[in-house]
């Protein structure tokens, strides 16, 4: 997902153009505003962290890109891709050192495995609109 952050900041064309010269395939792709509800139930996982409360009121303020993308071990490569989740520890040239300014506003989610992959893939794109 590109989050609101990077969408308002214009980073939507930059940030898939460096997904796929990274060899990932996309093989869904949409432009979409998250209420509040479902912002809490996409990051329900983390509802008892003290940041629950601000990641959804962050990641319901604006349009987020949601996206499926395929890869050989395409897990691991995304999150080195995009870097650290707090920018300020992201190595130089990853997504988030070039496109985020903060632990809340970090440009960029990723699953975190194959088996949340598939569930959060489920949550934004029905089978209609995947290739
Ligand atoms: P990710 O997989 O790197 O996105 O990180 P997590 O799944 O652990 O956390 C989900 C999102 O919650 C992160 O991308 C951050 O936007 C936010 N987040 C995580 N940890 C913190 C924290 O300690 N403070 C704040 N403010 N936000 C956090």
């Amino acid at each position: 997902m590109i989050k609101p952050d990077a969408v308002a900041n214009g980073h939507i064309g930059a940030i898939l153009d460096k997904i796929t010269k990274s060899g990932f395939k996309i093989v869904a792709l949409k432009l979409i505003a998250l209420s509040e509800e479902k912002a809490g139930e996409f990051y329900s996982v983390h509802k008892e962290r003290g940041f629950y409360k601000d990641l959804v009121a962050f990641m319901s303020s604006g349009p987020v890109v949601a996206a499926i993308l395929e890869k050989d071990n395409a897990i691991e490569d995304y999150r080195k891709l995009i870097g650290a989740t707090d920018p300020a520890k992201a190595e130089p040239g990853t997504i988030r050192n070039l496109f985020a300014k903060s632990i809340d506003a970090n440009a960029v989610h990723g699953s975190d495995s194959d088996e949340n992959a598939e569930i959060e893939g489920n949550f934004f794109f029905s089978a209609f609109e995947r290739v």
